[in-house]
């Protein structure tokens, strides 16, 4: 439901826009509930017809509240530098597709407070009109007043202090901020919305089993316990990747990378076809550090050489492909491998120079960084998969 890549509408400020199947679900209930229980039975004799039209009018309205929840998010992302590749609206919400991690705890604590600010100003300002602005016991009054209330639920909820929900990116920024481990904050902050999860699951199922005033019936409790599924779920993923962030952390470049003669030293004006004369055979894990005149100028990496066309691989030669050493920020040897990592992803390269005091030592990529963690090559961790 989450993976999924949803069905494109268009782009605003170059970011496109999916809805998720989901969407269409909540969509409709959403319709309904406007047409058959919040518009009173005898609201100035109003026809079915107009009854239902007010609730897809009040769809969409809701629909574009979301979207400028998940752009305040995105805009903010973007002023940061960061590059936003989606946003996709689901079921109980939306989630903005930001190819990079904060930085900073303050860029975390903007970009996710921004959005709850933005449903409650819509909320807010929907109530305000509500009250003050519409004819009294009209309809329009009567979906305002529900789109001011639906949408500071809205705030409220993506407040709450559990990752991966916005109020749990808060507490990741300002347990970030207090501890200066990001991962410590990332797990602290999974844990608790894994506990919140585990509160609406109850909470649902009890709904659903007893009687008892303090739980809600019937149709809410189904819907909390599988939001509360889904948040355990989430947040799960969060503890792992903060063990992934801890142990990325902890790695060294200088202990990963590839030196010569393990990087062998090549002409930069080799054609690639005399290089590899066979691709079949070539190393996926092959780095090549790229001399002219006995100086290194420049890095490339089989996996370059296996992903160029026939063309190419017939007539390029090594400097055609290479990624020139002066292009690319190096990395010193002390650099921790979770910084390759975020480094290699926002340069969508394969392979990053490692460099001391002008000298290249040597290169690492991609694969040297799963290799060292044990595992294989993940879609998660691909630069070039754009996700
Ligand atoms: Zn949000």
């Amino acid at each position: 439901m989450f993976g999924g890549q949803g069905i494109r509408v268009g782009r605003i400020l170059g970011i496109p826009i999916r809805l998720d199947l989901s969407f269409f679900f909540v969509f409709a209930l959403l319709v309904f509930l406007i047409a058959t229980q919040i518009l009173p039975d005898d609201l100035n004799g109003l026809g079915g017809a107009e009854r239902w039209l007010y609730g897809v009018g009040a769809g969409i309205v809701y629909f574009v509240s979301l979207l400028i929840h998940e752009l305040a998010h995105s805009l903010t992302a973007k002023r940061y530098g960061m590059e936003v590749s989606s946003i996709t609206l689901f079921f109980f919400g939306g989630v903005s597709l930001i190819r990079e991690d904060s930085q900073r705890p303050g860029q975390e604590f903007w970009i996710a407070v921004v959005g709850p600010l933005a449903s409650l100003v819509l909320g807010v300002g929907f109530i305000l009109l509500a009250l003050f602005a519409l004819p009294e016991e009209t309809t329009l009054n009567k979906v305002a007043f529900a789109l001011g209330v639906l949408n500071c639920f809205l705030a409220a909820f993506n407040m709450l202090p559990g990752f991966p929900l916005d109020g749990g990116r808060v507490m990741r920024s300002l347990i970030w901020r207090m501890t200066g481990s990001r991962h410590r904050a990332t797990r602290a902050s999974a844990r608790m919305g894994q506990l919140l999860g585990a509160v609406m699951i109850i909470y649902g199922v009890g709904g659903l089993l007893t009687d008892a005033a303090v739980f809600d019936s019937g149709f809410n409790s189904i819907w909390v316990a599988l939001i509360g599924f889904l948040l355990i779920t989430q947040a799960a993923q969060g503890v792992k990747a903060a063990e992934l962030e801890r142990d990325l952390a902890d790695l060294r470049v200088g202990e990963l990378m590839l030196r010569p003669p393990v990087a062998r030293t090549a002409e930069a004006d080799l054609p690639i076809r005399i290089l590899a004369p066979s691709r079949a055979q070539l190393d996926q894990q092959d780095v090549f550090i790229v001399s002219e005149d006995g100086t290194a100028i420049g890095i490339a990496s089989a996996v370059q050489i296996l992903l160029l066309d026939e063309e190419r691989y017939l007539n390029d030669r090594l400097r055609d492909i290479m990624i020139e050493a002066g292009k690319v920020q190096p990395l010193e040897p002390g650099s921790g491998a979770d910084e390759a990592l975020r480094r290699l992803q926002k340069e969508r390269t394969f392979v990053l120079p490692v460099v001391e005091r002008g000298r290249l030592l040597g290169v690492v990529g991609l694969e040297q960084i799963l290799k060292a963690l044990g595992q294989g090559p993940s879609p998660r961790l691909d630069p070039s998969s754009g996700a």
